[in-house]
């Protein structure tokens, strides 16, 4: 048994009225055929890259430059899938040059790509900036 088979009424809890499902037309109508192309290509409603959705792309897993940003962004989830991107991931050094050009890299990637990772870090809240509290010293 897969683990999807378990999600059955959770995904059909949370399709719109206005998803287009095979059921939807006469059994074996050319209609009935596109809407069950659409579903299993993920496009319409539910699908990865739908407006709710901020999963990463599942072709562009997300890159992080440290740690904490993948805690971060792990704590967000989509609202349609849940988990944004494949655990678990290793971390690597980066050096600091190469964080430098991060920002550079994120604008090549796709508006998918983009809009997970502007739903985890806000471009008017990151990058965050360093503070040391007295308290801790
Ligand atoms: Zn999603």
């Amino acid at each position: 048994m897969s683990p999807k088979s378990l999600n059955v009424k959770k995904d059909a809890e949370s399709e719109s009225a206005t998803d287009l499902r095979p059921g939807d037309f006469p059994i074996g109508s050319p209609q009935s055929r596109a809407a069950a192309r659409l579903r299993l290509q993920g496009i319409g409603g539910m699908g990865k890259g739908s407006p709710e959705c901020i999963c990463f792309p599942e072709d562009e897993q997300p890159f992080f430059c440290y740690p904490v940003q993948e805690r971060v962004a792990a704590r967000l989830k989509c609202p349609l899938h849940g988990d944004r991107f494949k655990v678990p991931r290793f971390y690597l050094y980066v050096a600091k040059w190469y964080r430098e050009k991060e920002p550079l890299r994120i604008r090549k990637k796709s508006p998918q790509y983009q809009k997970a990772w502007s739903a985890g870090f806000p471009p008017d809240l990151w990058p965050a900036t360093l503070a040391i509290s007295s308290s801790l010293i």
